[in-house]
């Protein structure tokens, strides 16, 4: 089944997450109006700088319509500041931005020393070698009861998925290794089936 994926283009690594949804055999758009959230069948809200994204997405208008987008089911993608955008809960601060998994994250959580590096990750139903490349990234501190941890990093969970919603600390759309995309790509297809 043909599905179409978008990428919230405000900002971060939008490109590299389109050439990856495309080699996976998906349909890729960039999302930079709330109107196009109407034409796709599930959303990656990619790396950056969860600060600045979610300043761009009270300008553009996206908080509610992407509130709405999540209540009709549609599958939601969030890797490392997308997955703060997608948390309920951030440590430090008191409120959360779209607040739809439901997870604690912490923000720069691996320490100056470790601003970026790459990791050999097991990533549950997905792969057991894959690459995770980490920029200033988050983990996530907590989960709740129906949230399934995909991956671990030094005991910290760095994936997991809630049902619609997947979330992983790290850049899975810097390598040429597809599969936590195509993992994504078949949440979309089953969704729309
Ligand atoms: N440190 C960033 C933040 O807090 C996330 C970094 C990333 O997406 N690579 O938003």
């Amino acid at each position: 089944m043909m599905v179409k994926i978008g990428v919230l283009g405000l900002q971060g690594a939008v490109r590299e997450h389109v050439r990856s949804v495309e080699a996976c055999g998906a349909e890729a758009v960039v999302v930079k109006k709330p109107e196009q959230l109407q034409e796709i069948d599930g959303l990656i809200i990619p790396g950056g700088e969860s600060t600045t994204m979610r300043r761009l997405m009270d300008k553009y208008g996206f908080m509610e319509p992407l509130k709405q987008f999540a209540v009709q089911g549609k599958p939601m993608f969030g890797t490392c500041a997308g997955l703060i955008i997608l948390a309920k809960r951030i440590v430090g601060y008191e409120e959360p931005h779209l607040g739809l998994m439901d997870v604690t994250v912490e923000r720069n959580s691996f320490g100056r020393q470790r601003e970026s590096f790459e990791a050999e990750l097991s990533i549950a139903g997905i792969a057991d070698d894959f690459v995770g490349v980490f920029i200033r990234a988050p983990h996530i501190v907590e989960v709740g009861e129906d949230v399934e941890i995909l991956a671990k990093h030094e005991d910290r969970i760095v994936a997991a998925r809630q049902g619609q919603f997947l979330g992983c600390s790290f850049h899975p759309e810097l390598t040429d290794d597809h599969r936590m995309t195509q993992y994504f790509v078949n949440m979309v297809r089953e969704s729309k089936a």
